[in-house]
């Protein structure tokens, strides 16, 4: 395999950072004062600069109005646009959109990719995913208890979700229901299309996460799906394959994440590696970094962050070249490699700043408070390990 650059990313990879560097990181301490909706007009400038570059969402299909970049390209991109919170957001390749649009141009009809995957694309509208449920462990998925029942030619959905991250704003939910119960357990559930101003689709809150609420693209929504009726058309994909279809969505998804931690790794150690520099903790002139401690967790954290990548970019090779369940064991394995190194040094960057690090001045502790679900969602690391040890030990038995 080659992870060679070739010179049309080592040109985008030099715009984007400049971008990063000069738009958005700015633009950061207005992003920690003020709710998200505040924050849309000057985003949405940004993002008529990033189309003006010809680097608008990089990651989807070109037949959709997108950049078409391969898994490997992207992330290198997602990389540098991990090192702000406002970087996917603003070039348009943001979870859970990136998602939907993936499944949108597999599985949609003609009609339904008229009507969302078009103007999801061209950032017109936003989207959700809604399959985890308040009551229902979500790291055993089969067990749902949302129901989309036939009636006539609609679908009647009632279920309690939450977690439906950006929900709040967003134009259609993709909502994993049962739609047979009787079916085998992989094929009971099916995925349909429900637009947020549908009668019955009731956003309760935003849920306080670590502290924030938050607001429009930056929530994570409860929802109560009350008799909410939808027609058939609606159906994405065949009926019952649900849970096929999510997880073709997970894989790149994984991968997406994985990329983007990286830049949150990235940036936390330029941060830690500035402030190790300049802290001065002597009388006569000794900085921080003088100290063997910081230079272990410097030198720690620079190997760690490049076996992560190495590791992201070798999974992304293989489903570029080889396909997603080519690629099953590697993505399990960044999925919890990944986000425990951007975990530990994020930690790190922030004992560093100290007290400074605590506080809303640096970007360290929006780092630490939001990224902390990393280890989580899409696959808590225990079921990402269990389930990888069966596969790499059923060889041996
Ligand atoms: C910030 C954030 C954003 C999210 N966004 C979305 C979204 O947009 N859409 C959506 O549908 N969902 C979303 N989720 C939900 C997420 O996918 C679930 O939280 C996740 O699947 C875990 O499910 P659970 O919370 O029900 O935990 P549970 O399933 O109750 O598991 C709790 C813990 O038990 C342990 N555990 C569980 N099973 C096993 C096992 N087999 N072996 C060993 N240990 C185990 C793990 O440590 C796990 O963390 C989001 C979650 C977070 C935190």
């Amino acid at each position: 395999m080659d992870f060679a650059v070739s010179d049309k990313m080592k040109t985008i990879l030099e715009m984007v950072n400049e971008f990063v560097d000069r738009e958005l990181i700015p633009l950061e301490p207005a992003f920690a004062a003020s709710s998200f909706k505040e924050m849309l007009p000057i985003l949405r400038e940004k993002q008529k600069k990033v189309k003006q570059m010809e680097l608008w969402a990089p990651n989807f299909p070109k037949d959709c109005g997108g950049l078409g970049l391969s898994l490997v390209d992207h992330g290198l991109l997602s990389e540098a646009l991990g090192r702000t919170p406002l970087g996917h957001y603003v070039f348009w390749c943001q979870a859970p959109d990136a998602g939907n649009v993936e499944i949108l141009h597999l599985h949609g009809t003609s009609d339904q990719k008229e009507k969302f995957l078009n103007p999801l694309v061209a950032g017109e509208i936003r989207s959700c995913f809604s399959m985890t449920e308040v009551d229902m462990p979500g790291s055993n998925p089969v067990l749902l208890e949302t129901t989309a029942v036939k009636d006539g030619n609609d679908y009647v959905i009632n279920g309690h979700k939450w977690y439906t991250s950006s929900a709040d704003g967003a134009n259609f939910a993709i909502v994993m229901a049962v739609t047979n119960p009787e079916a085998p357990e992989y094929m009971q559930a099916s995925m349909i299309i429900v637009p947020t101003e549908t009668k019955g689709f009731n956003l309760v809150r935003n849920i306080p996460v670590m502290g924030h609420a938050g607001d429009d693209y930056f929530s994570h929504g409860e929802i109560l799906y009350q008799s909410c009726r939808v027609p058939q058309s609606n159906l994405l994909g065949p009926e019952g394959y649900g849970f096929i279809m999510a997880q073709e969505r997970l894989g790149p998804g994984r991968i997406h994440h994985c990329m983007r931690w990286l830049g949150i790794c990235q940036r936390s150690y330029e941060l830690m590696c500035r402030r190790a520099n300049n802290r001065i903790i002597t009388r006569d002139g000794k900085p921080l970094a003088s100290r063997q401690i910081i230079q272990q967790w410097v030198a720690e954290s620079a190997a760690e962050i490049q076996a992560a990548r190495l590791m992201t970019l070798h999974a992304a090779w293989r489903i570029d070249n080889e396909g997603v369940k080519a690629a099953r064991d590697d993505i399990s394995m960044i999925k919890f490699v990944v986000a425990n190194t951007m975990q530990r040094v994020v930690d790190r960057a922030l004992q560093v700043h100290g007290g400074l690090g605590m506080t809303d001045d640096t970007i360290l502790a929006f780092f630490f408070r939001h990224e902390r679900a990393a280890r989580i969602y899409d696959g808590a690391d225990e079921v990402h390990k269990v389930s990888l040890a069966r596969r790499l030990l059923k060889p041996y038995q």
